[in-house]
């Protein structure tokens, strides 16, 4: 019996991934985007940005009064990283800072093995950093103790970073999301979500930019995170606008993200609400470069060309 063995670089590539090939070399070309030599990591150019800061501007004029607004820089302490689990469910998608700390001869031998071309990885240590995989991560433990009704409200803004590399430019390893997180009892954190789809939904219908409103799942990791994900669909606790940014190639690309958490972040970081019970969360979270680069595809490459009322939203 033979057996065939395939050539992976004989592979015919899929009608998805040749439009994922052809979009991004479409953003290069144009010069909003650049290659920095690693899948999912691009330079922007102003039009880009200017796009983007539109997008900011929108939902900062959206935020509500009682909002408390706080910004993270794109690392946050390793023990948060350690408090959240997100070890547990996504080891894939993280990624962790090394720093060197050694001496002087430690730095001798590192130079010696990258002069014969070894890793010198290996002369690097743990931080005690670790990249933010969520813009909302960082916010928890602010809210250690106790919580008064009607729970806090939080606009949060920050790079995420994930390691799923791919040739896709929207789903890039390092982005921006900008959440509205909620912290309390069951029903305003659900309500939270809810009512923050419904603004995000009406957002986007502004834009003119078409989508649909699906359950979802977060790509848990391995046996047991498939069954992780089946009961967070079937619970209903995340939903996503989505825009079919290839057609009917896939089933469209998030761009909007409501999640409730249940008791995870309040379990895990000791918030109380008054009456004493473990705190609820719930976050909405928008993917800037995501809806930057579903206008593009709906509207054109060059915004000057988009629809007036859009460009009057967005400011441009
Ligand atoms: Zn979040």
């Amino acid at each position: 019996m033979t057996t065939t063995v395939v050539d992976p670089t004989s592979v015919e590539p899929t009608p998805l991934e040749l439009a994922h090939k052809q979009f991004r070399q479409e953003l290069l070309d144009a010069g909003l985007l650049f290659d920095t030599g690693v899948a999912g990591v691009y330079g922007r150019a102003a039009g880009f940005e200017a796009i983007v800061d539109g997008l900011d501007g929108l939902l900062t004029s959206m935020r509500p009064t009682n909002a408390r607004v706080l910004r993270f820089p794109p690392v946050f302490a390793r023990q948060t990283f350690e408090a959240t689990e997100y070890i547990s469910s996504f080891p894939h998608l993280a990624g962790t800072v090394q720093t060197f700390t050694g001496d002087t001869a430690d730095h001798r031998e590192l130079l010696a093995a990258r002069a014969e071309g070894r890793d010198w990885d290996g002369w690097f240590d743990p931080a005690q950093t670790v990249l933010v995989p969520a813009a909302c991560h960082p916010v928890y433990p602010l809210y250690a103790g106790t919580v008064n009704n009607p729970g806090a409200v939080v606009d949060v803004h920050g790079y995420c970073f994930r390691h799923e590399p791919s040739v896709d430019p929207a789903r890039m390893q390092s982005f921006r999301m900008r959440e509205f997180v909620r912290i309390g009892d069951p029903d305003v954190t659900e309500q939270h979500r809810d009512e923050w789809i419904a603004r995000a939904q009406g957002a986007l219908t502004d834009l003119r930019l078409p989508f649909e409103t699906a359950g979802a799942n977060d790509p848990f990791f391995g046996r047991v995170g498939r069954l992780l994900a089946v009961n967070q669909r079937d619970d209903g606790l995340k939903v996503e606008l989505v825009v079919r940014l290839y057609g009917d190639l896939d089933d469209g690309t998030a761009v909007v993200s409501g999640n409730c958490h249940r008791e995870h972040f309040g379990e895990a970081f000791a918030i109380t609400t008054a009456d004493g019970a473990v705190a609820h969360s719930a976050c909405v979270g928008f993917g800037l470069e995501r809806l930057a680069l579903g206008l593009l595809r709906t509207h054109g490459l060059d915004f000057a060309r988009w629809p007036e009322a859009v460009r009057k939203r967005l400011s441009l």
